[in-house]
């Protein structure tokens, strides 16, 4: 499998719209729990193809959240067939607690890697003249 490899987004989109239904929960809090920003969501809507890397994130995640109540849709029993191991990893993998940080810089929220990250990737950007260690 090629690292370039990518899947189109709108078959991602489909299955995450029926967990959403399901689930009874919004786009922000799946979005949060999956440690993106609260319109990570519109910018998937925005693509056309996703990395196979992202698409496989994506649906471990659901297929590990899955309610019992409801039968799970053909995309989702095929990757939980094929892809066990990453299913029962998302499973065991706590919910990211919200990472959201307003930059210290200017008003942008932006998903924080750790303590170290203050400054959302345009102010770091703009920074780069700066020994690394200083801008995080
Ligand atoms: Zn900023």
């Amino acid at each position: 499998m090629s690292r370039y490899e990518t899947r189109p987004v709108f078959a991602v989109l489909s299955v995450m719209n029926a967990y959403r239904r399901v689930s009874g929960r919004t786009r922000k809090a799946i979005s949060i729990e999956m440690g993106r920003t609260t319109n990570w969501w519109k910018s998937l809507e925005a693509r056309g193809h996703i990395t196979i890397e992202l698409h496989n994130e994506i649906m471990a995640f659901i297929t590990s959240r899955w309610p019992k109540s409801h039968a799970m849709p053909s995309p989702v029993r095929m990757f939980l067939r094929d892809h066990p191991e990453k299913v029962a990893e998302a499973a065991r993998s706590k919910p990211r607690p919200a990472a959201e940080r307003k930059c210290l810089c200017c008003p942008t929220r932006f998903v924080s890697e750790g303590p170290h990250n203050r400054m959302c990737p345009v102010c770091r950007q703009r920074f780069a003249g700066l020994p690394s260690q200083m801008v995080g």
